[in-house]
C-alpha cells in the first residue's frame, strides 16, 4: 500500500487517540510524538527515479499523513505545498484520514472549487459524540469523495442519517490494537453494517482489534490475525 507521510507528530484530540499507534511506536524509540516536523519524504509525490519515472507510482490509493493529521495546526503553512503536490499528481489518488475535519478550510488552495477529483477525505468517528460533530462537517465540505472511518470503534454509533445523504462512499470499521486495547463488540459492527445496507453504502470490516467481543464473550486476538478474523466474518458490502 503506497504511503506518503509529509509530516510526523500529532496531539491527542479525542477518545480514539488514547492508544494512538504512532505514539506507541515512537515511545519504543524515545521519540516525542507531540513534536510535529516535516519528514524527509515531504516532496515524495514530486520525486523522480534516475530513469525519470516518478518514485510514487500508481499502484493503488496513496494513504497520506498516516503518522500525523493532515489538518493539524503546525502544518498549516506546509499544507499549501502539500495540496500543490497533490494537485500536480492527478494520476494518483490520495486518501486523507482525519480527526480534524473542522480545520478542513485552513490553507485550502485557490483552485480547490468542489474538490480535487484525486482526493478522498475520510473523517474518523469512534463514538456518537464525534459522529455528531464531525460528520455534518464532512458532508458540508466541498469534496469529490468522502468516506467514514469508525476505527477504533468504542461504542455503538448511529450514523444512518449521514449515510442516507448518499454522499458517503464507504464506511471502514475496526477495533483497537495494542496491550491496552478497548473492546470492539460485534453487535456494534453488525449495527453499522445494517445502516450501510439500508443506505446502499459500501462497508468494509477491516479488522477485529485485539479485544473482540462476540455474543458476550471476549476474545483476545493476536495482531497478525486481526485482519484475517474480520475477513472470515464475510460481511463486507459493495454496491
Ligand atoms: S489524531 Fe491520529 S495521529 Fe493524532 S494522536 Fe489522534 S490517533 Fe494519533
Amino acid at each position: 500500500m503506497p504511503v506518503w507521510n509529509p509530516w510526523h507528530g500529532c496531539h491527542r484530540i479525542s477518545a480514539g487517540c488514547l492508544h494512538c499507534y504512532m505514539y506507541r511506536r515512537d515511545a519504543e524509540f524515545d521519540k516525542d510524538s507531540g513534536v510535529v516536523n516535516k519528514t524527509a519524504d515531504f516532496d515524495l509525490p514530486l520525486r523522480r527515479k534516475r530513469d525519470g519515472s516518478p518514485k510514487l507510482t500508481n499502484e493503488g490509493r496513496v494513504y497520506s499523513c498516516m503518522t500525523s493529521d493532515f489538518f493539524i495546526e503546525e502544518a498549516d503553512e506546509w499544507r499549501r505545498d502539500a495540496w500543490r503536490m497533490i494537485g500536480n499528481r492527478p494520476d494518483l489518488h490520495f486518501v486523507i484520514i482525519t480527526k480534524r475535519i473542522h480545520r478542513f478550510y485552513v490553507s485550502l488552495p485557490d483552485d480547490w472549487d468542489r474538490g480535487y477529483e484525486n482526493v478522498t477525505v475520510c473523517a474518523t468517528c469512534e463514538n456518537q459524540k464525534e459522529a455528531l460533530f464531525r460528520l455534518p462537517l464532512l458532508l458540508d465540505a466541498p469534496l469529490a469523495h468522502r468516506e467514514i472511518i469508525c476505527e477504533p470503534l468504542l461504542e455503538e454509533v448511529d450514523i444512518g442519517r449521514f449515510l442516507s445523504s448518499g454522499m458517503i462512499e464507504k464506511v471502514t470499521l475496526g477495533g483497537e490494537s495494542g496491550p491496552d486495547a478497548r473492546p470492539l463488540d460485534y453487535d456494534w459492527v453488525k449495527s453499522v453494517r445494517a445502516q450501510c445496507e439500508r443506505t446502499h453504502t459500501d462497508f468494509y470490516f477491516k479488522q477485529t482489534g485485539a479485544r473482540f467481543v462476540k455474543d458476550g464473550k471476549t476474545y483476545m486476538i493476536d495482531r497478525k490475525n486481526q485482519l484475517a478474523q474480520a475477513r472470515k466474518a464475510g460481511i463486507d458490502l459493495y454496491f
